[in-house]
């Protein structure tokens, strides 16, 4: 899953990133209200961690442009701007949940699974597909109620395929969606993931679909 941070304290931008890189998500981080603008139109996002007091453009500014243009983005603000009024007119701009600082990594992390799940249009944590179940939260992976040991990157390339099984999706956004910007990516990677997810789960369960991508296997 790929988030945008848009934070301009290097402390708090900093920690944020490495924090939710090691719960396995891809974080890309501007530090202006100008430079996230220009991110977000690269539409490689899942959702966006937005502080409102913000260079060049102000959070609230940046999210109701988003709105008014009719991105359904999930957008989580995190700020230190702590009064009730505050909170209101951030929510009313449009932003589906709200975090003041200092907050807890964990707590951030639980906010952004639950927006992701909402997103997706599922209410339960556990993301299931017949036998095959991923827990975001967690990073287990059972099939047919066996653990399945996934690495990192399989996890997240897996997870970004489960969460709209019916939708293949090409190499470039599975890349897109399992690195940050400032990641090498190394070439056939996608390919080599695949490959170690087909062994560890059983080949049927990754189909190709000719000339697109990847999809998981349609349930019978
Ligand atoms: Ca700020």
């Amino acid at each position: 899953m790929r988030l945008l941070l848009v934070e301009d304290d290097r402390m708090i931008g900093a920690s944020v990133q490495s924090g939710l890189r090691q719960e396995g998500y891809s974080v890309d981080w501007v530090r202006d209200g100008a430079a996230a603008e220009l991110a977000i139109a690269n539409g490689v996002y899942e959702l966006i961690l937005l502080d409102l007091g913000l260079p060049r453009k102000t959070g609230l500014d940046l999210l109701a442009a988003l709105r008014r243009k009719g991105s359904v983005l999930p957008v989580l603000v995190i700020t230190a701007r702590d009064s009730v009024a505050d909170r209101v007119k951030g929510l009313d701009a449009g932003a589906d949940d709200y975090l003041v600082k200092p907050f807890n990594l964990d707590e951030l992390s639980a906010r952004i699974r639950a927006l992701l799940r909402r997103q997706a249009g599922r209410a339960s944590p556990v993301i299931e597909h017949g036998p095959l179940s991923l827990n975001p939260a967690t990073h287990d992976v059972f099939l047919d109620g066996a653990p399945v040991n996934l690495s990192g990157r399989e996890f997240s390339l897996l997870h970004a395929l489960l969460e709209h099984p019916g939708v293949p999706l090409s190499r470039a956004q599975l890349e897109e969606r399992i690195y940050g910007w400032d990641e090498e990516v190394e070439s056939n990677t996608v390919e080599v993931y695949i490959h170690s997810l087909r062994r560890k789960l059983g080949a049927e369960w990754i189909r190709n679909v000719r000339g697109v991508g990847y999809r998981v296997a349609e349930l019978p």
